[in-house]
């Protein structure tokens, strides 16, 4: 961080200011000109709160010269984090499909979808059990029983299981029954949530907040880790845009730009992000090309009838098809599916 202090401040102003720096544990270069004056912050700039600073009269502006994220920066982590659950990886050569219907609804619908996905080459199922809908007359997901019809499917199939938690008071209940815990885009910024999840040692599947910048998504992710549950997996789903024609925008160039400034993988999920289903398949495609570490899909069986999200949700013989393509362009990549 540098302070830049406006032309002609006094002498006691700058010792002020240096003094109270060097108090919250950084050491001081300075630089000095006719026009300006530069206070170079070194060291653990942590502590520091740069309203406070912004806020001094004396000073003209701050400068940022690293990212205010630590754990999850590549500069103090060069190598990609890969996260373990059970036998299976995301991050590094693989590229890990998860898939599944937005909400479980029965345990025929789930085991169904399940079966079917694995056999495509699917990695994780994925399916909502506590919902959260924009409406609170939509159906809500089954709950209790959905968690119990998820871990059925497991059973079946032995795929692991993502599903999204919305409150910290079902933790414990998550922590038994589910590999990967899904914080929603809703509960990007639910900094209680995130820490309560920061304690556990389960792998985060953290989704991007639909109007958060990649900046706000990072800091989201240090919170979890600043707790000490290292195991994040970062998630593009589209963010608000002026554009209507599609429930929200993909932000592509979030995947290289994640991956330039975190070490943490990064998947993304078309279904949320275009809202149309004959969208999902060129979506996926494009963010294998640009560098996402896997996927996560909404499949349903008959998504005309489903109780959430069948406008978005792909066939079982579709996505059959979709992963057929990714295993060949994942070969171009150097990845594995
Ligand atoms: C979901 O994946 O079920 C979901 C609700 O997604 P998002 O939080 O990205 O809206
Ligand atoms: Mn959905």
């Amino acid at each position: 961080m540098i302070i830049v202090m406006k032309p002609k401040t006094t002498d006691e102003k700058i010792e002020k200011i240096k003094r109270k720096m060097e108090s919250l544990g950084c050491s001081i270069h300075e630089s000095k000109g006719q026009n300006y004056h530069l206070i170079g912050l070194v060291g653990d700039t942590s502590r520091i709160d740069p309203s406070q600073i912004q806020a001094n009269r004396s000073v003209e502006k701050l400068i940022f010269v690293q990212e205010p994220y630590k754990k999850a920066n590549r500069l103090f982590h060069p190598e990609e984090t890969v996260v373990k659950i059970n036998d299976k990886e995301i991050g590094g050569n693989k590229f890990s499909v998860i898939a599944g219907p937005c909400s479980v609804e029965s345990q025929e619908q789930i085991i169904s979808i399940a079966e079917d996905i694995k056999e495509s080459g699917a990695a994780f199922l994925r399916g909502g059990a506590y919902k959260p809908r924009t409406s609170p007359y939509s159906f809500q997901g089954l709950r209790d029983e959905g968690l119990e019809l998820l871990k059925i499917a497991k059973e079946k199939t032995g795929l692991p299981i993502v599903t999204e938690l919305m409150s910290a008071d079902k933790l414990e209940k998550f922590i038994e029954n589910v590999d990967i815990i899904q914080i929603g885009a809703r509960n990007m910024q639910n900094f209680d949530l995130l820490k309560e999840v920061g304690k556990t040692n389960k792998p985060i599947l953290l989704k991007r907040g639909m109007s958060a910048t990649i900046e706000e998504l990072l800091m989201a992710a240090e919170y979890v880790m600043s707790e000490g549950n290292e195991k994040v997996i970062l998630c593009e789903r589209g963010i608000r845009t002026f554009e209507k024609y599609t429930r929200n925008t993909l932000d592509l160039s979030a995947i290289p730009v994640i991956k330039k400034y975190s070490h943490l993988p990064v998947i993304v999920d078309p279904s949320h992000a275009s809202g149309l289903w004959w969208l999902v398949e060129p979506m996926a495609k494009a963010a294998l090309v640009a560098g996402a570490d896997g996927l996560m899909v909404e499949v349903h069986n008959d998504p005309a009838n489903a109780k959430c999200d069948g406008q978005q949700s792909i066939k079982p013989e579709r996505f059959k098809a979709l992963m057929n393509t990714l295993k060949q362009l994942a070969k171009i990549e150097n990845k594995e599916v």
